[in-house]
């Protein structure tokens, strides 16, 4: 008897959408506002379709729900043509300078990702007006490369608390190599954001991944009971089972920026959290082979046409560094490093503290990555850091 293999339904690659808002599930009951972006990149359809998926499920059954959910569509003119963005990344546009001149009306750029930021600007600003705090985001993305899925946050307290409930690897620290991320801005103006790779672009399994993060999202929010949720467990089993090295905490230790005319191509095989050893060889470009700076984990290797990072290596945090790091945080530790040798605060608003190497010569940026700083510049002996800007409390509304 000839055995028939059933080959799973690839993901349709395009689709015209018309409204902004994919869709928003409401029982008029208090309670937190999910927004879920969807297709920030126009060659990642999954959390698209994944929401989608959702919703009909919560319309279909009318589950109760406290709060509300809703999806938010990122580069539609992209997602038609299946394609990544059109002229530039839409993802490494939400810079403080382009947002400052959003902000006052003053923006003047007129290609497609611009036009389609400035109205997905106008539709986040508009629902946080609504003041249905608090809010949550999930960014949900796919990769190019096949992975296991996983969360990515900006290290602050209030992100690690929601980001911990999941059965997943989270990687901290990607927002100081990449300029302009939607999940910045979020962040900067004091709302909890996760983003959220599950797995290959057009595997359908990305998919499935996406639909239990929605899910365990109104589970871990409380917007809805576990026992209303239709097969909890089987979302969570998703998760927890197609991860590769259990659930660590990770920080991003190197990212290679690809240079203009560099002709980087990554060597086959790679995968994220994949195991690689300093000196290793991990890519090729003009001048020959590009080896790992150090031994860790490579994270994001690229295998696609569009982008400018050929790969990250990132290392494993030990749960105690991070128990020590939110213990510091809340005790307010920071404002005290000034008084150290060889630090001093910048700005004391926002707690730009400039450290000269030369004095602190204890110094290593673990040690303000612990704290809940962020690189912000190296200039001879001279490093510039941030602090996360709510890191322990939310801003008040
Ligand atoms: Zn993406």
């Amino acid at each position: 008897m000839k055995s028939t293999v059933v080959a799973p339904t690839p993901i349709k690659k395009t689709k015209k959408y018309t409204d902004r808002i994919l869709g928003i599930y409401d029982k008029n009951t208090p309670g937190p506002t999910i927004i879920c972006i969807c297709g920030m990149h126009g060659n990642e359809p999954s959390g698209v379709i994944a929401f989608e998926k959702v919703i009909e499920q919560l319309r279909h059954q009318q589950l109760p729900i406290k709060g509300r959910l809703m999806g938010v569509l990122g580069n539609m003119s992209a997602l038609e043509k299946g394609e990544r963005y059109n002229q530039y990344d839409l993802n490494r546009l939400w810079t403080a300078e382009n947002m400052m001149s959003l902000q006052q009306d003053r923006d003047h750029r007129t290609f497609k990702d611009a036009l389609e930021q400035k109205e997905l600007h106008e539709t986040l600003t508009s629902l946080l007006g609504q003041n249905q705090h608090p809010y949550y985001f999930i960014d949900l993305h796919t990769t190019s490369a096949k992975s296991t899925p996983y969360i990515s946050i900006n290290d602050t307290l209030r992100n690690r608390e929601i980001a911990l409930r999941y059965p997943l690897p989270i990687v901290l620290g990607l927002e100081e190599h990449l300029e302009g991320t939607i999940l910045n801005y979020i962040n900067k103006i004091g709302h909890i954001s996760l983003g959220f790779e599950a797995g290959q672009h057009d595997d359908p399994l990305s998919i499935k991944n996406h639909e239990a993060i929605i899910w365990l999202t109104l589970f871990n929010t409380h917007c809805i009971s576990g026992a209303d949720i239709p097969a909890l467990k089987k979302h969570f089993e998703q998760l927890s089972g197609s991860i590769n090295k259990g659930k660590n905490v990770y920080e991003v230790r190197y990212r290679h920026a690809i240079a203009s005319g560099e002709h980087f191509t990554m060597n086959p095989g790679f995968v994220n959290f994949q195991s690689v050893k300093k000196d290793q060889a991990l890519a090729i470009n003009g001048q020959g082979s590009v080896k790992s700076p150090e031994k860790g984990l490579i994270f994001m290797p690229l295998y696609q046409s569009k982008g400018d990072d050929g790969f990250f290596i990132i290392r494993k945090i030990r749960w105690v560094w991070l128990k020590f790091s939110a213990v510091l945080r809340r005790t307010k530790f920071h404002r005290v490093l000034h008084f150290l040798p060889g630090i001093y605060r910048y700005n004391a608003l926002n707690y730009t503290l400039v450290i000269n190497k030369k004095i602190a010569k204890w110094f290593v940026v673990e040690f303000f990555h612990l704290m809940g700083f962020r690189l912000k510049r190296k200039q001879g002996n001279f490093i510039i850091f941030i602090k996360r800007e709510f890191d322990v409390d939310a801003p008040h509304h």
